[in-house]
């Protein structure tokens, strides 16, 4: 059974461009705890209404571990 999670959709205006968007410089985000281990952010936005749909750091490994 194939599930994708893939959006197509705004479930705010119902727009159906959605747009990429990414996050780098000072907008990365750091591990807590490990400051200089940042990664950058990538978001799926509607380019109608501006609404963030997802958004992923691109190396979420370096996110192992703060928090327990
Ligand atoms: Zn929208």
């Amino acid at each position: 059974m194939e599930k994708s999670t893939k959006p197509t959709d705004c479930p705010k205006c119902g727009g159906k461009e959605l747009g990429k968007g990414k996050h780098t410089g000072y907008g990365v985000m750091y591990p807590d705890g490990k400051m200089g281990l940042g990664s950058n952010v990538e978001y799926i936005l509607c380019t109608d209404c501006g609404y963030i749909i997802e958004s992923y750091v691109k190396k979420p490994e370096k996110f192992k571990g703060t928090l327990f």
